[in-house]
């Protein structure tokens, strides 16, 4: 059980990070970063944000891939629960905004059931974050009126895709997959399958308005081998679309950087 005791909870904030650069957070959720008396990490979310923290706040990184140590959702769940009831300001911040495929809404069903405080900070998705990153206009006049925001790893237990790849194959707009590297097999043929063309352009960005930003093209007939090819890992995004070809080769923020794209490195 809880450890609950008779403080009055604390708030838990649920704060969206932005996508990478660490300017992309909103004012809202710098302020809840330096009340904070808690602070959990994703391991998504731009660590330099953690210098806004109070220096005896206690921050936790929830790592993944290698770095940090990596906690189950219950896990985490229930240190935000003890400690919002031992009266502390917790801040989660999560990568992008906490709602997109962020568990952000199974959270806040948690706290409200436990009768906890909370607020929902948004924050700037790393799928619309390539319109102006990578240069990929999403919508455009004479290309695409509508976009879909797709993730291409569904829960792990569940075994049959709910995902109904024939209707999204026909739908009138922009695709844009999240969590589609180790996948791209199962959404590339499913897509291909339900009559979406071979020649379809596909985007591909890693490390959205981070400065690892890179950017790879090739289309949907070739976007597996691709992946094979260039060693493609996550975090990307995958956007399907005419839209991609209407951007330029370099987008504003990697030449910027004045880094190479291809190699990574600072001339
Ligand atoms: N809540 C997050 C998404 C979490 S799911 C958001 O709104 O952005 C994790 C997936 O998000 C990754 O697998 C990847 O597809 C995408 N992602 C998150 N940050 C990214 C970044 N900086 N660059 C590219 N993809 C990113």
């Amino acid at each position: 059980m809880m450890n609950r005791n008779d403080n009055t909870p604390g708030t838990v904030f649920l704060v969206g990070a932005g996508p990478g650069d660490p300017g992309l957070i909103t004012l809202r959720g710098v302020e809840c970063l330096k009340s904070a008396d808690v602070i959990l990490c994703d391991y998504l979310a731009n660590q330099s944000l953690l210098d806004y923290a109070k220096t005896d706040a206690e921050i936790i990184i929830l790592g993944r891939h290698g770095s940090g140590r990596s906690y189950s959702q219950d896990e985490i769940v229930e240190i935000m629960l003890d400690r919002a009831y031992q009266g502390l300001a917790v801040v989660r911040l999560k990568g992008g905004d906490p709602s997109i495929f962020g568990r952000g809404a199974e959270e806040a069903e948690e706290l409200r059931a436990e009768g906890i405080p909370y607020e929902i900070v948004p924050g700037i998705t790393a799928g619309l974050a390539v319109a102006a990153y990578a240069e990929i206009p999403l919508t455009h006049r004479d290309e695409s009126s509508a976009v879909a925001l797709i993730t291409g790893r569904e829960r792990h237990d569940r075994e049959v895709s709910t995902i109904d790849y024939s209707t999204l194959a026909t739908f009138p707009g922009t695709l844009v997959f999240y969590m589609g590297v180790s996948t791209a097999e199962e959404w590339a043929t499913a897509l291909i399958e339900g009559g979406k063309s071979l020649d379809t352009p596909v985007g591909i960005v890693r490390w959205v308005s981070c400065r690892e930003q890179e950017s790879h093209r090739c289309t949907l007939e070739t976007v597996v081998e691709y992946i094979e090819a260039h060693g493609i890992e996550p975090p990307a995004v995958f956007v399907i679309g005419n839209v991609v070809d209407r951007g330029p080769e370099l987008s504003w923020f990697v030449k910027e950087q004045g880094i190479d794209p291809l190699t990574q490195n600072t001339p």
